[in-house]
């Protein structure tokens, strides 16, 4: 008999199931407005947890439930149409995706935006379609910017995390003609830092290299709804700002901002927006209105000081944490520590996910908690306590 040449999925499954790969979906309970797990009506799966609080979740300002957001939605889907229907270059070009991106293009203050079906269509289309002859990359970048330098086969050149001596190393060892281009996340997503921008264009700058900005964990959270590259005052020293709708603008889609020249380009080139639907324009709609409600301050405000809160509280315990964002960081090194104090923390009402490797190094895992907006500060106190009596009864206290 010749050799089989099909695909064993099963012995795959179990290699994972074996190093402790394996991944299942999370029951189908929902985040509410107010930070809590509630019940799905619509969910096949039964209602986990009474009412959880969830310090998960990336809906960062609580715009998931704010029913100015959800009207925008509701208004267009009956109005346009929930799907587009055709990728944006046929038919599938609507009004609400125009307002969007005129309103994203003011916020980044640059002289266009062009919004993508997600953030990872965003990078890798991006990436690719600007054809480097030479990528720049941050080690821990997120795994879209990641497949986006892969698929636009540019050589690519990790540098040490937020380090622009590295960079500037790099950049001046290099010899490669053409284009080149550096690109970094501006928030890290499980580290819960911030990139040094400044330093990272000043470096690009010596060699006329272009600077992307990946703002996924930032935009919407800073300056007028803007995020780190606002808030530095960078906006003429980043050449491609990029983000997702699906953080704290509680949606779905991904952007791309910046030249008239660099979306006239993305919109003729890039293939995830060429050769993709266009976004839903009921997505469109409430991006657009949360960017709009994401500039009240007094939301982000909510959104700082309890941050500022569980650092302090955390901090005082004992805990190492780490960044200077609103992600934070709990980081207790062991993998086997880090699920029994996410377990003990659970028990107490409060959800906050351990982060073990390969998401990120060994000897690092951690809790990964994520405070929003709408919690209040009773909420707060709530998950400080939970985790002062799991870190007890587990013994990392
Ligand atoms: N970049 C970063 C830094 C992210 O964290 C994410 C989402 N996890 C993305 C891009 C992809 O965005 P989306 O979820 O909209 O595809």
């Amino acid at each position: 008999m010749s050799q089989s040449h099909s695909f064993d999925l099963e012995s795959r499954l179990e290699t994972r199931e074996e190093g402790g790969l394996r991944r299942d979906l999370t029951p189908a309970d929902r985040v509410g407005p107010e930070g809590r797990f509630a019940p799905d009506p619509q969910g096949s799966l039964p209602s986990y947890g009474p009412r959880e609080l969830v310090f998960a979740a990336n809906d960062y300002l609580g715009l998931a439930g704010d029913d100015r957001v959800r009207d925008a939605a509701e208004r267009v889907a009956r109005d346009v149409g929930t799907g587009a229907g055709a990728s944006r270059l046929v038919t599938g070009d609507t009004g609400p995706h125009r307002s969007l991106e005129r309103s994203l293009a003011a916020t980044k203050r640059v002289d266009r935006a062009l919004v993508f079906s997600s953030g990872y269509a965003a990078n890798v289309g991006t990436i690719a379609a600007l054809d480097p002859a030479v990528v720049f990359s941050d080690e821990y970048n997120h795994a879209s910017v990641v497949d986006g330098c892969r698929l636009s086969r540019a050589e690519t050149v990790v540098y040490d995390h937020c380090d622009p001596a590295d960079l500037r190393r790099k950049l001046d060892a290099c010899d490669v003609d053409g284009p080149w281009l550096v690109v970094t996340d501006s928030v890290f997503s499980m580290d819960g830092d911030v990139a040094p921008l400044s330093e990272i264009c000043d470096a690009a700058e010596e060699h006329g290299a272009w600077v992307m900005v990946d703002e996924a964990h930032a935009t919407g959270l800073y300056e007028d709804g803007g995020g780190i590259v606002q808030r530095d005052g960078l906006d003429d020293r980043v050449q491609v700002q990029m983000g997702t709708l699906s953080k704290a603008l509680a949606s779905q889609g991904g952007y791309v901002a910046g030249s008239d020249a660099l979306v006239e380009h993305l919109l003729n080139t890039a293939r995830s927006f060429v050769f993709s639907t266009g976004l839903a324009p009921p997505a469109a709609a409430a991006a657009r209105e949360a960017l709009r409600v994401a500039s009240e301050t007094d939301r982000a405000d909510r959104l700082w000081s309890h941050v500022a809160r569980l650092r302090e509280g955390l901090t005082e315990m004992g805990y190492e944490l780490w960044g200077t964002t609103q992600i934070l960081p709990v980081v207790v090194g062991d993998r086997g520590d880090a699920l029994d104090l996410a377990d003990a923390v659970r028990e107490r009402g409060v959800v906050a996910p351990a982060i073990r490797p390969p998401t990120v190094p060994e000897g690092t895992s951690r809790l990964r908690v994520a405070p929003m907006a709408t919690h209040t500060d009773e909420d707060v106190e709530m998950c400080l306590r939970a985790f002062r009596e799991a870190g007890r009864e587990v013994g990392l206290l």
